[in-house]
């Protein structure tokens, strides 16, 4: 438990997926597992998956690929990393870290990035690559749900509430999916939009979950001095440290819910840490370039 409110009984525990490897942490190890077996059942040694040059999945499935003996390649979104790649090697932490895993990049034009599931597209990557398992961007498809569905145990059925940050909604639908029908599970949207409703009932049918749309701070990877504070702060009195992107926001808007008095008195919170703390490094570049406020743990 990490804290309990004295006034209102409400219970908040996090659940430390950010614990089981320091890059291929949280949800990102989950929803890859079962790809990989995948892969290799299907008897491929390469992975082929798609993000931006900060994505957290970029930088698990490099670490993944690698630990499971398998060759990685990532199309990365924006050619014109491509062009000055020695200093982005040296600048990007993320694209750094995947490169040292043996990831080969192939950097695409934003325009062919918006299309990258379009057969021409895919069968480029095929001309150039050979037999690839693809894996979607941001990892999720039916074997990462079935992977997820895995951080919830039978123990967890004690909580009344489960809490997700949401990017592609993948992890949350696994959440759903697992959730006991007394659970309500709220899903924080890291981004702007109602879109991830329509991508999370792709994935389940099931009712008990609703998605939260308040607390993207203006949108994805979009940052508020307060945001950065309450990181800090959560840090200084949890010892727990939380990434900007997603489960800063996710705790930062389940705080303001906690006090505005949106849960009942007792309420059993658990918040599922899903990791995303090597995007911490970048982001404190950027902002050490604005000179703002960065994210210290200690
Ligand atoms: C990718 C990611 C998410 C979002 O997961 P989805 O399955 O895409 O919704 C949440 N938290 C962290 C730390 C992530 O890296």
């Amino acid at each position: 438990m990490v804290c309990k409110d004295a006034s209102t009984g409400i219970e908040l525990w996090i659940k430390r997926e950010d614990e089981i490897h320091p890059v291929v942490s949280g949800n990102k190890f989950r929803k890859l597992k079962y790809n990989l077996l995948q892969a290799q059942k299907e008897g491929k040694t390469k992975l082929l998956t798609f993000g931006g040059a900060y994505s957290n999945h970029i930088a698990a499935t490099a670490k993944a690929a690698r630990l499971s003996g398998l060759q990685s390649i990532g199309i990365i979104r924006g050619d014109e990393l491509a062009k000055n790649f020695s200093t982005v090697l040296q600048e990007n932490s993320t694209l750094k870290f995947a490169h040292l895993n043996g990831m080969q990049f192939y950097f695409e034009t934003r325009e062919n990035y918006q299309n990258k599931y379009a057969s021409s597209q895919l069968e480029k990557y095929k001309n150039l690559f050979g037999e690839v398992f693809v894996i979607p961007e941001g990892g999720t498809n039916a074997l990462a749900i079935q992977g997820c569905k895995e951080i919830l145990s039978n123990e967890d059925s004690k909580f009344d509430v489960i809490c997700s940050s949401a990017g592609t909604g993948g992890t949350v639908a696994g959440l759903i999916e697992a959730a006991s029908n007394h659970q309500e599970v709220i899903a924080f949207s890291a981004l702007k939009g109602n879109f991830l409703k329509d991508e999370i009932k792709k994935w389940t049918s099931k009712t008990n979950w609703q998605l939260n749309t308040d607390f993207h701070l203006g949108g994805y990877a979009k940052v508020s001095e307060e945001l950065i504070q309450f990181i800090n702060s959560f840090y200084t009195t949890y010892q727990i440290p939380l990434d900007p992107i997603y489960t800063g926001k996710m705790l930062f808007g389940l705080f303001q819910l906690i006090k505005s008095g949106y849960f009942s008195e007792n309420t059993r919170i658990l918040a599922i840490h899903t990791g995303g703390l090597q995007g911490v490094e970048s982001m404190n570049k950027k902002l050490q370039s604005q000179n703002k406020e960065i994210i210290t743990f200690k």
